[in-house]
């Protein structure tokens, strides 16, 4: 009989490819789910084989014949492969791609799924278990009474309030229940502490998943949660596509974060998989946050997730001081204000820490001629050159592109260029001459690069007793510091005016995340925040009556608005050289059959209009309800992939959107 194979393959092209088996193979060892070698264009690539048919739309005279099988039995488990098949679906993406992305990059490229080693770390345990108060107890006994029922936990703490404590004592009770434990964490910089804290709690083999191993190492992570044989993995969010034996729960550490959001390709949020991975599988998922993203309010508020509050600072821990600095009548120093100097002096004095917090890496964000005001710009993207100082030079943040610093403006050849504006290293110079004689430990991406740089840099951090620290937001997450006892905020603005409607929730999460670092211990805190802007509604709300109040109001703003989570938005991106295929090609996709149901804005320039040399578009795509929004979707989407403009740009499609 006729035999066909069906595969995905990890081209973009959203459909399955036909192959005839390969020769002399006998038909028992064609098993769903195996990796299969084919011939493609003038390469060779692994697909997964999906579907066994006995008829194909291609002649069979044009059927190419499949190179090789690669496994004897499916490589992902069922509830993975079922997860990945929902996630293209939903996603609308490439079903090969998304089960691509769910391997290890050994597994992509053939390898056999053995592994040589398992380097999963000593199992040092020691520390134990705190006595939980009334909240945290409440907390752990309502997940336990969820397990093997999909349930989702809101578990809404306040920083410092022991949520992580919470998270421990709960997975103590799935691994007496026999059952692994998925921790998903944002970002790579947090997972050496929290790590280590897990670590120190059980004595069993805890895997971290990273983009800082080696695919060696990833290969026998995978291999070790898929049989069992590891109890915990922790990861950034491509960990929510892990296999397991019997996962029995998942946390989503700090829910709120945007990093859980692939920003490119397979555009996926990692919370909103896992999600759907804990009601597959009917095990419960907590999702863990002092500053919870309004989606998840919103769905608190529809009765759809169990809120579980922690609404006090464990131990003797009291919630930090707020004071605004009025940038407008102070008398500032190189972008810090006399009142923050003084109190900075005061702390230092004391033997405590104080953390600087300046989003904006880099010497500063702009190099100008004072004599007719050139600005040193990307060439290839709408934006300016940084200026850097160590190693000395202009780097744009968007491309990557660097270049020497020139002596002289390039348009009137005037030999004093300025830097203009605040970034962390003219803040660290600063520091130095004001505070001589105090260590000043500088935490951003661009001195974190090397692997194992951050571990250092916190060590470090702890082993010191005074200390100024300096950072972007890489400091602002998670990080527990106990001697930390002042937070300084030096420009609250940058985030108080754009044009995302989701930027001031993020800049309330943001800021708290970075209050909380102060006084997480004995010791109480102050947090500083210097401003041209103290009169602004939003963050006076923030500040004096918190982000249970702040997230309401900007919930009633959002559903005035129709915008989420109270409507649902995709976004069409485009991408060409010329800017007019772009807009076009946007501009065709919105006159095809758009429902009466569906709002389409646009197209419209993207936020950064030129990026890498190429001009990005938008089109925005909103409904009241998900299924109306799938629905045309799924009916427009075969259309676009029609259209003769498409080829001549780069295009994608961006559902339930974080980033405008
Ligand atoms: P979060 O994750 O909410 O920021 P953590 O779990 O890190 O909070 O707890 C903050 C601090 O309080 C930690 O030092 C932790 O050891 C301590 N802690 C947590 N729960 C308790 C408790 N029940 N009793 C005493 N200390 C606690
Ligand atoms: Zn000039
Ligand atoms: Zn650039």
């Amino acid at each position: 009989m006729f035999v066909c194979l069906r595969l995905a393959l990890p081209t973009p092209v959203r459909r399955l490819f036909d192959y005839l088996p390969p020769q002399h193979i006998d038909n028992n060892n064609l098993i769903i789910g195996i990796r299969v070698k084919v011939p493609f264009r003038s390469r060779t690539l692994i697909g997964i084989l999906v579907e066994i048919a006995h008829a194909s739309t291609v002649p069979s005279t044009k059927l190419k014949t499949a190179i090789e099988l690669l496994d004897s039995k499916p490589l992902l488990p069922k509830d993975v492969y079922r997860l990945c098949c929902w996630a293209a679906d939903y996603y609308h993406h490439s079903l090969g791609e998304v089960l691509m992305s769910a391997l290890p990059a050994l597994l992509r490229k053939g390898r056999r799924p053995v592994a040589r080693e398992m380097p999963m770390g000593s199992t040092a345990a020691g520390d134990t278990f705190r006595t939980l108060n009334i909240a945290q107890q409440a907390a752990v006994t309502t997940i336990h009474t969820a397990q093997n029922h999909f349930r989702v936990f809101l578990l809404n703490g306040v920083t410092g309030s022991g949520k992580t404590e919470v998270y421990l004592h709960a997975i103590a009770n799935i691994l007496n229940n026999k059952q692994q434990i998925l921790v998903l964490v944002p970002e790579i910089s947090l997972t050496p502490q929290v790590i280590e804290r897990f670590r120190a709690r059980f004595a069993i083999p805890i895997a971290a998943l990273h983009s800082g191993l080696s695919e060696q190492e990833r290969l026998a992570t995978w291999l070790a949660a898929k049989s069992g044989m590891v109890s915990i993995v922790i990861g950034t969010r491509s960990a929510i596509f892990t296999p397991f034996a019997n996962l029995g729960l998942i946390i989503v550490d700090e829910e709120h974060d945007n990093s859980f959001k692939q920003q490119d390709r397979f555009r996926y949020h990692a919370r909103d998989l896992a999600i759907m991975r804990a009601n597959m599988g009917r095990f419960p998922i907590v999702l863990g946050s002092a500053t919870p993203s309004l989606e998840s309010l919103y769905n608190v508020k529809r009765g759809r997730y169990q809120v579980l509050l922690l609404p006090d600072r464990a131990g003797e821990a009291t919630l930090p001081r707020y004071v605004v600095l009025d940038l407008r009548s102070a008398l500032v120093k190189q972008g810090l204000s006399r009142d923050l100097l003084d109190a900075m002096q005061v702390h230092l004095r004391q033997g405590n820490q104080v953390i600087l917090f300046l989003n904006r890496r880099g010497f500063a964000p702009v190099l100008y001629c004072v004599q007719c005001g050139w600005v040193a710009e990307c060439k290839r993207c709408d934006t300016n050159m940084v200026f850097h100082r160590e190693p000395c030079k202009l780097h744009c943040h968007h491309c990557d592109a660097r270049c020497p610093v020139p002596d002289t403006c390039m348009q009137c050849g005037y030999t004093g260029l300025q830097p203009l504006g605040l970034g962390t290293q003219r803040l660290e110079q600063t520091l130095m001459a004001c505070f001589p004689h105090v260590p000043i430990i500088r935490v951003d991406r661009d001195n974190t690069r090397r692997k194992g740089a951050i571990q250092d840099l916190l060590k470090k951090i702890n082993q010191q007793k005074q200390a100024i620290l300096l950072g972007t937001q890489m400091l602002a997450k998670g990080h527990h510091f106990p001697r930390v006892t002042l937070v300084g905020i030096v420009d609250a603005d940058s985030s108080l005016f754009s044009t995302d409607f989701r930027a001031p929730e993020q800049m309330g999460q943001l800021l708290l995340q970075v209050a909380g670092r102060a006084g997480r211990a004995e010791r109480s805190g102050t947090v500083m925040i210097q401003t041209r802007y103290p009169d602004h509604a939003l963050l006076k709300m923030l500040l004096h009556q918190g982000y249970q109040h702040f997230s309401t109001a900007l919930l009633v703003e959002r559903e005035q608005m129709g915008l989420p989570p109270y409507s649902y938005l995709a976004i069409f991106r485009a991408e060409s050289y010329c800017e007019e295929r772009a807009h076009h090609f946007l501009a065709a996709v919105k006159k095809l059959n758009v429902p009466h149901a569906i709002t389409a804005l646009g197209p419209v320039p993207a936020l950064l209009a030129r990026r890498k040399g190429l001009h990005c578009f938008h089109l925005l795509v909103k409904a009241s309800h998900r299924g109306i929004l799938q629905n045309y979707l799924k009916s427009v989407l075969p259309e676009a992939e029609k259209l003769a403009t498409r080829r001549s740009v780069k295009w994608a499609l961006d559902v339930d959107p974080v980033e405008m």
